[in-house]
C-alpha cells in the first residue's frame, strides 16, 4: 500500500489532534469536521478500504468497533453517535487508508446523503 496522509499521521510526520491510541489503532479529530465531534479512527495496519479486509482482520475490525463506541462515550455521546465508513471513491472515500468516522453532537438524518 502506498503511503497516505494517515500513515504519515501514525508516524508523526504530520500533526493531528490525537484523542486515543493503542497498539492497534489511532484516533484523531477530522480537520474538516462535519459535526461538533468528528473523529477518525484508523487501524495502524494499512488496509486500503473495508472491502479489502480479510478473515485475518476479523479481530482488528472488532477492536475498531469497540473502540469507536468507547471513544464516543468518552466524548460525552454514549447513546447518540454515527459511525461512517466510506468504501471507494464513488462512495466518498478520499483517503485510502481504512477509517471509521465517529460523528456526534448534532441530529442526523436518514438515509445518509
Ligand atoms: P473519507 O472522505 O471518508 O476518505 O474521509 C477522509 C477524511 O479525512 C475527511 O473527512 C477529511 O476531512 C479528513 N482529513 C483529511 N486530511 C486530514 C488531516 N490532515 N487531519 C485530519 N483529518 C483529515
Amino acid at each position: 500500500m502506498t503511503e497516505t496522509l494517515f500513515s504519515k499521521i501514525i508516524d508523526r510526520e504530520i500533526p493531528a489532534d490525537i484523542v486515543y491510541e493503542d497498539e492497534l489503532c489511532l484516533a484523531f479529530r477530522d480537520i474538516n469536521p462535519q459535526a461538533p465531534v468528528h473523529i477518525l479512527l484508523i487501524p495502524k495496519q494499512p488496509i486500503v478500504k473495508i472491502a479489502d479486509a480479510t478473515e485475518s482482520d476479523q479481530s482488528l475490525l472488532g477492536h475498531l468497533l469497540l473502540k469507536a463506541g468507547e471513544i464516543a462515550r468518552e466524548q460525552g455521546y454514549a447513546d447518540a453517535f454515527r459511525l461512517v465508513v466510506n468504501n471507494g471513491e464513488e462512495a466518498g472515500q478520499t483517503v485510502f487508508h481504512l477509517h471509521i468516522h465517529i460523528l456526534a453532537g448534532r441530529e442526523f438524518s436518514w438515509p445518509a446523503g
